[in-house]
C-alpha cells in the first residue's frame, strides 16, 4: 500500500506558507498502514502539476493532492486535473446549492467566481466540503486513486477525516504500524550509532530504527509493521527494553518529552521545588522550566546574575572567590547555587556561569566553557562542560546540559 502526497501552491515554494498539510496527511496515512513514498510540493503551474501527477501515477495506490482550488485565477488545479484525466468541467447543481446556502449564511452575495467553484470534472466523484466552497474530487485510473482537496488545512482535515480516510481504510486491508520514540540526551548521533550497532543488527526485520537529532536531543524512533497489533506491540516493547539496557545513561524520556517536562514530572512526583541562578544562560533555563504547564507548583524563581555585583549582592557569592577563581569557575557556581537555594527556599537550585562567546575566551577557559552546579539539601554537585563558538547555540546547549544535571540529581537524591 503505497501513497504519494502532492501539495500545490506558489506560497509553499517561496517559504510564505509552511506545508503543514503534508505532515498531517503523512501521519494519518502512516497510521492507516500506508507507506508514504514521496511528498512533492509544486507551483501553481500546469506543467509542474502534470509532471508531479505523472510521476506518481502507476507507482502508488493513492495520491493525495491539496491546494490550488481557490476561486481566483492563480489556482489552476481543477483545470489541470481535467487535462490529466482527459475530462471537462460540468456544473454540479448539488455543489452549487451548497455554496449558495453557505454564502447566504455568511451574508455574502454570490458572484461568478463562487458559481465556478461548483464546476467539477465530469469523471470525478465529488467530495462535499461542509467547511468551505471548494469541493474535494476523487478520481480513479489504472489502479490508482487520486484525491484532490483544498489547501486550507481545516477543510482538508475535514474531508480526510470524514470521507477520505474511512473509505481508504475500508478499501485497503491495512497493515498495522506502531511508532515508539525514545528520547536521549548526552551524546552524539555517530557515537550513539556506534553503541547501537549490535542492537540494530539484531533488530527483527519488521522493526526499523531512525535517529532524529534536534538541538542536543536525539530521538530514537522504532517503527514496526505487522498484521497483529498485540504481537507487534510486544515485539516493540521487547526492543525498547533492550534499548533501556544498552543506553540507560542517555535515555531520559519517551515520545515527545523534553528534559524540562521530565524534570517537572519528577519534581511534582517527589513534591520538590527548584530555583535558578543564571549568568551566561541569561534566563534560558528559567524559560524552559516555566514553558511547562503547571510549573508554578515546583518552580520558584530566578536571579539572572550576569554581573559579578549581582552574584555577590543577591546570591551572596563572596567577592574573594570571584577574584581568586574567576566568575567562570567551580567555586563561583557552587556559591551561586547555594545562594539561590537559600534565597528562594527551594529543594534544588541550578546555577550556570560560562563563556557563551564569541569573545571573552582565554587559553584555560575557551569560548564555550561552562560551569554548572546543582545544590540540594545534602550536597552541591558541579560539572564543567566545553561546547562550541556560536553564542546562541551555546546558550541552548548550556541550558540543556544544566537541565540534564538537575534531572540526574533529582533521580539520585
Ligand atoms: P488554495 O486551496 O490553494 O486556495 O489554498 C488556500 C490556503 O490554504 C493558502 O493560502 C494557504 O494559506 C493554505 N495552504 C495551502 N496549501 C497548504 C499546505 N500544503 N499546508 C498548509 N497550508 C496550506
Ligand atoms: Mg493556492
Amino acid at each position: 500500500m503505497k501513497a504519494a502526497i502532492i501539495t500545490i501552491g506558489d506560497e509553499l515554494l517561496i517559504g510564505q506558507t509552511i506545508d503543514t498539510n503534508s505532515a498531517w496527511m503523512g501521519a494519518e496515512l502512516s497510521k492507516s498502514g500506508f507507506d508514504v513514498y514521496r511528498i512533492t510540493s509544486v507551483h501553481d503551474r500546469r506543467d509542474d502539476i502534470i509532471y508531479a501527477l505523472s510521476e506518481a501515477a502507476g507507482k502508488t495506490d493513492v495520491v493525495l493532492i491539496t491546494g490550488g482550488l481557490g476561486p481566483t485565477s492563480d489556482d489552476i488545479t481543477k483545470q489541470t486535473l481535467c487535462e490529466f484525466f482527459d475530462t471537462h468541467l460540468i456544473m454540479s447543481n448539488e455543489v452549487l446549492s451548497m455554496i449558495e446556502d453557505m454564502m447566504r449564511l455568511r451574508n455574502f452575495p454570490m458572484n461568478e467566481k463562487n458559481r465556478r467553484q461548483a464546476e467539477v470534472p465530469e469523471s470525478c466523484r465529488v467530495l462535499k466540503n461542509a467547511e468551505g466552497t471548494a469541493p474535494g474530487m476523487w478520481f480513479e485510473r489504472d489502479g490508482t486513486i487520486y484525491i484532490s482537496m483544498p489547501g486550507v488545512p481545516h477543510e482538508m482535515k475535514y474531508l480526510m477525516t470524514e470521507l477520505v480516510l474511512p473509505e481508504l481504510n475500508k478499501r485497503f486491508t491495512s497493515q498495522i504500524i506502531i511508532h515508539r520514540n525514545i528520547m536521549t540526551y548526552g551524546t552524539f548521533e555517530s557515537k550513539l550509532a556506534d553503541i547501537l550497532t549490535t542492537f540494530e543488527y539484531e533488530l527483527p526485520t519488521n522493526i526499523k530504527l531512525a535517529y532524529l537529532p534536534a538541538s542536543g536531543v536525539i530521538k530514537l524512533r522504532l517503527t514496526g509493521t505487522g498484521a497483529d497489533y498485540n504481537a507487534l506491540s510486544n515485539l516493540i516493547n521487547e526492543q525498547v527494553g533492550k534499548l533501556y539496557e544498552t543506553i540507560p545513561e542517555f535515555i531520559y524520556g519517551e515520545d515527545e518529552e523534553s528534559l524540562e517536562m521530565v524534570i517537572g514530572k519528577l519534581l511534582k512526583y517527589n513534591k520538590k521545588t527548584v530555583s535558578t541562578a543564571e549568568s551566561c544562560t541569561g534566563g534560558e533555563i528559567a524559560h524552559l522550566l516555566t514553558s511547562v504547564a503547571g510549573s508554578s507548583v515546583y518552580y520558584k524563581g530566578s536571579v539572572i546574575a550576569y554581573a559579578n555585583s549581582v552574584k555577590t549582592q543577591l546570591l551572596g557569592v563572596q567577592e574573594y572567590i570571584i577574584e581568586k577563581h574567576g566568575a567562570v569557575s567551580q567555586e563561583t557556581v557552587k556559591e551561586m547555587a547555594i545562594g539561590a537555594r537559600k534565597l528562594f527556599k527551594t529543594d534544588y537550585a541550578v546555577a550556570t556561569s560560562g563563556i557563551a562567546g564569541p569573545d571573552g575566551g582565554t587559553e584555560t577557559k575557551p569560548v564555550g566553557t561552562i560551569w554548572i552546579a546543582v545544590a540540594s539539601e545534602k550536597e552541591v554537585i558541579y560539572e564543567k562542560r566545553v561546547f562550541g563558538n556560536d553564542r546562541i547555540t551555546n546558550i541552548k546547549r548550556f541550558s540543556l546540559a544544566a537541565l540534564n544535571i538537575l534531572r540526574k540529581q533529582i533521580i539520585n537524591s
